[in-house]
């Protein structure tokens, strides 16, 4: 067993000391360089410090560090410390500061290649006025808990401090929200009781809870994110998300998208996840199921919940088909490329990132929609795509292999009734434009493109580039093709200064354009590393948000269809 104890003797300086216990005749140390759920190469060991390796007897012994993450240790050596540093607000590294700290297991915890399959057992010794140590891990002891291998350690992270606790019981499983930082502006029973209900959907979804106790990290520490584990979440937001419904929104589909994947990715994993290797990038072509597939049940589950309008549910569905449908990277990359590729483009966004590439959650999403009504369209509403992820939870869950894409493919044609392989081909393997029309008609639903504005005004232009400002300047941070932008040739990093004859301050923009009128053209000036250019751009119409909307149309069969399909309700089939 690898014994560790944690200590915060001066958390103010962002430092957690480490001990770490090892069993003999061991020579090498690792660290792990990512974490599981996000996929990019952090190299968690530049913020290990201070490594030191000792005997039996206390004294000092070598430790050579023989690659960016590995050390050789004398063979005598029994015991090693460490610091760590950790001031990275996400929920995949570490922060520590003097009131809390969030550990998540990768960048804290070293290990040895030959113990990753063995018990870990930490022991946290948290700073006076600390009052807890949460975590999913199980607990041995005060402040002691105990991991069966390092796969568990890595998937289990710590909150320490002093968070509001809020339990409630389903299924007669123990669940903790536990919230840091609120500033007294949540209303936590009520988030707990909303999670709650959204564990319960989930559950009545996938017919139970798979763990033994379940924890919801909830940091309201002015981050954004959050990621899944087996029995836990880390989720980060903002303490003012509490009061405003738009936001709490949010925090809501979050909650769902992280425990949707309490089985989708934790359990029902890509055969490509089924071993972690710590050291290297892990490639599947699987995550637009993996993730698209959560992104899409996360507001499906959570309409189910009865926690969110069907008005809300359905302006989340058309922010993510618009999302797919206004980025020129569709055209670029298919899906399954932007699973394999997440480790150097989707996690490493640059300014091309909106032409070059596709997001597997949003295109994933809309890929999810499209095949569950395919599905209810074959089976004439006997079966879905909800059958398609209990089936394969039942085939590649947990404690089996995970499934290849080929598999996943074949199982949908098998729920299906028919062999879909070609069509989810097309959708996941190549940039061929989605067609959403079947399965808006039949759920009585349509996608309502952006139209001119109904009062009669002008229609409004636009230069479609992406902007930001910095320092008072207004600057260009990405070009998407097919703009009035991109058409003129601006770039990234180019200032703008003018447009005609006057001056644009960084904050006037928007009024600007509302002397302009389609098809108008005029000059833009801006500064290109200091040298000032001139570019004649065409504007053209602002493309408006996009709206799913209810078909007044449709007929009673549609409506019934749609109802099943919200509610999750099994209905007589109408035809
Ligand atoms: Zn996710």
């Amino acid at each position: 067993m690898m014994r560790y104890t944690v200590r915060f003797p001066a958390p103010q300086s962002h430092y957690a000391e480490v001990e770490m216990v090892l069993p003999p005749g061991q020579r090498t140390l690792m660290a792990a360089v990512w974490t599981p759920g996000s996929y990019l190469l952090r190299e968690y060991a530049r913020n290990i410090e201070g490594l030191t390796a000792y005997d039996e007897a206390g004294k000092p012994v070598e430790a050579v560090k023989t690659s960016k993450n590995r050390w050789r240790l004398d063979p005598r050596a029994v015991r090693v410390s460490y610091r760590v540093y950790g001031r990275e607000m996400t929920v995949r590294t570490n922060f520590i500061e003097g009131d809390f700290a969030v550990l998540n297991g990768a960048p804290t915890f070293l290990t040895m290649p030959s113990m990753l399959g063995e018990p870990h057992e930490i022991s946290v010794v948290t700073p006076p006025g600390w009052t807890s140590v949460v975590t999913a891990l199980e607990k041995v002891g005060d402040n002691r808990f105990r991991a069966a291998d390092f796969d568990e350690l890595v998937d289990s992270p710590i909150l320490c401090g002093s968070p509001l606790i809020s339990r409630f019981e389903v299924a007669g499983k123990e669940h903790v929200l536990a919230t840091w930082n609120d500033g007294g502006l949540w209303d936590l029973p009520q988030a707990a009781r909303d999670a709650e209900a959204i564990v319960r959907a989930h559950s009545d979804f996938w017919g139970g809870l798979p763990y033994p106790r379940y924890a919801f990290l909830n940091l309201l520490v002015e981050a954004r994110g959050g990621l899944e584990h087996k029995n836990s979440t880390v989720l980060m937001g903002s303490r003012f998300d509490g009061r405003v419904r738009e936001q709490y929104v949010k925090w809501l589909l979050l909650v769902s998208h992280e425990f949707f994947h309490v089985w989708n990715v934790k359990r029902l994993r890509p055969v490509e996840l089924d071993r972690f290797d710590y050291e290297a990038e892990n490639y599947t072509p699987s995550l637009w199921i993996a993730e698209g597939f959560t992104a899409y049940y996360e507001s499906v589950l959570l309409r189910r919940s009865g926690l969110i309008t069907d008005k809300e549910f359905l302006k989340e569905m058309a922010l993510t088909l618009e999302s797919v449908e206004t980025v020129p990277g569709r055209e670029v990359q298919s899906v399954r490329e932007a699973s394999w590729d997440a480790w150097i483009k989707f996690y490493r966004p640059d300014e091309n990132s909106v032409n070059s590439a596709i997001s597997y959650y949003d295109k994933g999403a809309a890929i999810a929609f499209i095949l569950d009504m395919r599905i209810r369209q074959e089976t004439d509403s006997d079966k879905s795509l909800d059958d398609v992820m209990r089936l394969a939870n039942e085939r590649y869950g947990e404690g089996k292999p995970g499934y290849t894409e080929e598999q996943f493919i074949a199982l949908i044609s098998e729920v299906a009734g028919t062999d879909l392989t070609a069509f989810v081909r097309r959708l996941s393997a190549t940039t061929e434009p989605l067609d959403y029309q079947p399965a808006l008609e039949w759920l009585g639903l349509k996608l309502a493109p952006p139209e001119a504005p109904a009062d009669g005004s002008p229609e409004p232009v636009w230069l479609g580039a992406k902007l930001k400002v910095d320092s008072g300047r207004l600057l260009v941070a990405a070009v998407p093709r097919g703009t009035p932008a991109f058409a003129c040739g601006l770039d990234a990093e180019d200032e703008i200064l003018a447009l005609g004859d006057y001056r644009v301050l960084s904050d006037k923009l928007d009024e600007r354009l509302k002397l302009y009128r389609v098809g108008d053209k005029t000059s833009l000036l801006v500064a290109r590393r200091g040298k000032l250019v001139t570019l004649e751009v065409t504007f053209t119409r602002k493309p408006g948000a996009w709206k799913l909307e209810v078909d007044p149309k449709a007929g009673p069969a549609a409506v019934a269809r749609r109802e099943q399909w919200m509610s999750g309700r099994q209905a007589v089939p109408a035809r």
